[in-house]
């Protein structure tokens, strides 16, 4: 997933949490990193945010029966789970589950006995199901709440067209349950096959073999044949129409943003390709884009077969495309070897990080590698800034916590400094091999840091010991902070932008002197996002009339400005800055401004209005993230 920056909001109410039924809640005081080093008390294959029992019953493969209900916002229908005992002697299946109305269990035609335990915070209910004598199926009937924490109803004055409503899940990390009653771990790995009710000018998709020609008739019919972890399981549904990019790949999306998308996302089968080259066969058949209404609280997700995207990195240059390679990537680091536990998301996000940087070489070349590769370093220097030393591991200890938590740059940039820091010691191409082995070996299962750690030690370690070294790979991974020494991103193209930014402030050049001409985008983040705090009127309106930022269309760059007035309360942008927060729902786009603006009365008066206006077409995440700022 790429990328959300929430994290201290949600620390308090997280405290409550509980971690596992069967670990009552601890509240912790938070540990030293050496305690953690040591990870004396954590149980490693353990996942602190399942109620699910996987050691004594499995589920391997889920059968959905839905009908999406727009009018009451709701799925309702079967989930029929076939299951296999571990351990013979189990008596009953433990399944996660939040916000669902559970009306039966049935075996066959026989109802089975279940209970629906108290609800936990973050966590949601377990379901403790009493498994029957014969066979290895159950049934579950049942119906989701309206404000499930993983779907989104968007009315139709929500969406692109205005004509139709929408729905989308997102199920990462914890929220497929908040739609199916499943083991919702990232260990548990299931097939599904499912069929979907819908009102009949609609179209579903899923994270599944998705036919672009389907007759549009209502029922909709799918198939995962791979297993996939839960959090990999998704939904939508639209009027969603299909463009074919290339022989593997094309773009679901609303007839009027359609084409667009399309065009700015041509390359994408040339990624696919590149990725392939040196990773090894893409494993999931079609790669499809999906592109949803603003509202979605993420840049994309990487659900298989059908990455879920923002419409907001539709520039009309391509320039904001490393998010494609990303999902993309996703599809080997992530998808195929996943992490056990969210303790481990940064197995996902850094590998995944790692070849997003590597892909966008190989199809924009080097300039633009260095340029992203400043730009994502110096997310990471602000958030190891910004978070206390405990978050700032890779391999961070959350117990008694929401794993929602964990997503800040550490698992996605520090992860990806970590691995080319191993790639710089024992070189690119045997780097590449020891990934495409690595990525191999694991396919299709689910692993831990513990895990990769081992598998680290009898491969590279082995054959580099003359350039690695056992306590600097432990340093990376359970120490704060980034270690000394370790690789740091440069780019020509950069320091030129330093150089006039320099002259500008220093009066000696103007704005319009300055020669933009063969600026990227990222040569404009780069100049917007190093400015000092405070800038002057006359700098503001210099910088504003030469350049036309507060009109600019790119959302990047419109981000970066706007975060500028509000840190200097220049009001010519602030009707932008409005409708900006109203059209938009990606977290990482809206909780830097709201952030900034809460810092003053009259900015939070400010905030509070949009927010007001904006709740309505909002994903639950994006209100949950955001309402602290306004209240
Ligand atoms: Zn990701």
């Amino acid at each position: 997933m790429k990328s959300i920056r929430y994290l201290a909001f949600l620390w308090i109410s997280t405290l409550l949490a509980c971690s596992n039924p069967e670990q009552p809640a601890e509240i912790k005081a938070p540990q030293t990193p050496q305690q953690t080093s040591k990870q004396t008390q954590i149980d490693h294959a353990k996942d602190y945010h399942s109620f699910a029992n996987p050691d004594v019953v499995k589920v391997s493969h889920i059968d959905l029966d839905l009908t999406a209900d727009f009018d009451k916002q709701q799925l309702i229908g079967t989930a029929t789970l076939t299951y296999q005992k571990v351990d013979e002697q189990g008596k009953t299946l433990i399944l996660d589950t939040r916000g669902l109305t559970i009306l039966e269990v049935n075996s066959g035609n026989t109802p089975v006995a279940f209970e629906l335990q108290k609800e936990v915070p973050n966590l949601g209910s377990a379901l403790h199901i009493t498994l029957p004598e014969q066979g290895n199926q159950v049934s579950i009937s049942y119906h989701t709440s309206k404000d499930a924490s993983g779907a989104q109803w968007l009315t139709p004055e929500q969406t692109a067209g205005k004509q139709y409503p929408f729905l989308f899940t997102q199920a990462q990390a914890v929220h497929a349950r908040s739609f199916i009653p499943l083991q919702d771990s990232p260990q548990v790995r299931v097939t599904y096959t499912a069929t979907i009710r819908t009102p009949k000018e609609l179209l579903a998709v899923m994270s599944a073999a998705n036919d672009p020609v389907t007759p549009r008739d209502g029922v909709y019919e799918f198939n995962m044949p791979q297993p996939i972890p839960s959090y990999l399981i998704a939904l939508a549904i639209g009027d969603l129409h299909f463009k074919p990019m290339g022989e593997r790949t094309g773009v679901y999306a609303e007839p009027s943003i359609l084409d667009a998308a399309a065009s700015e996302f041509e390359d994408t089968e040339s990624m696919l390709e590149a990725t392939e080259k040196t990773y090894g066969p893409y494993s999931w058949d079609r790669y499809d884009l999906l592109i949803l209404p603003p509202s979605f609280p993420f840049g994309g997700m990487e659900n298989p077969r059908l990455s879920f995207i923002t419409p907001t990195v539709i520039a009309g240059d391509k320039s904001l495309v490393s998010l494609i390679a990303h999902e993309l990537a996703h599809s080997w680091s992530g998808n195929t070897v996943t992490n056990a536990t969210w303790r481990d998301l940064w197995l996902n996000e850094g590998f995944t990080t790692y070849l997003t940087y590597r892909i966008m070489e190989m199809i924009y070349g080097t300039d633009r590698y260095n340029m992203e590769a400043v730009l994502g370093y110096q997310d990471l220097q602000a958030d190891i800034a910004a978070l206390p030393e405990n978050d700032e591991i890779l391999a961070i200890d959350l117990r008694g916590r929401n794993p929602d938590d964990v997503f800040s740059n550490i698992p996605y940039e520090k992860g990806a400094l970590f691995l080319r820091e191993i790639e710089q010691k024992v070189g690119r191409d045997n780097f590449d091999k020891f990934l495409l082995e690595y990525f191999n070996h694991f396919a299709f299962k689910s692993i831990t840091t513990d895990q990769f750690v081992s598998y680290l030690d009898q491969t590279l370690l082995t054959t580099y010991a003359d350039v690695l070294d056992k306590e600097r790979i432990h340093q990376w991974i359970f120490e704060p902070g980034i270690p000394d020494g370790a690789p740091m991103p440069e780019s020509d193209a950069f320091s030129k932008v330093d150089t006039v930014r320099d002259a500008w402030l220093e009066g000696s050049l103007s704005a319009k002197q300055i020669n933009t001409q063969d600026w990227t985008v990222h040569q404009w983040l780069y100049f917007l996002n190093n400015m000092p705090q405070k800038l002057n009127d006359m700098q503001l309106v210099e910088l504003d009339s030469t350049f036309q930022l507060t009109a600019s269309k790119n959302n990047e760059i419109a981000h970066s400005w706007l975060l500028i007035a509000v840190k200097n309360e220049y009001k010519p942008a602030y009707e932008r800055l409005y409708s900006y927060l109203v059209g938009i729902g990606r977290n990482k786009l809206v909780k830097p401004l709201y952030r900034e603006l809460a810092k003053t009365v009259e900015g939070k008066a400010f905030a509070k209005r949009a927010f007001e206006e904006a709740k309505p077409g909002y994903h639950p995440l994006t209100v949950h993230v955001n309402q602290g700022f306004v209240e």
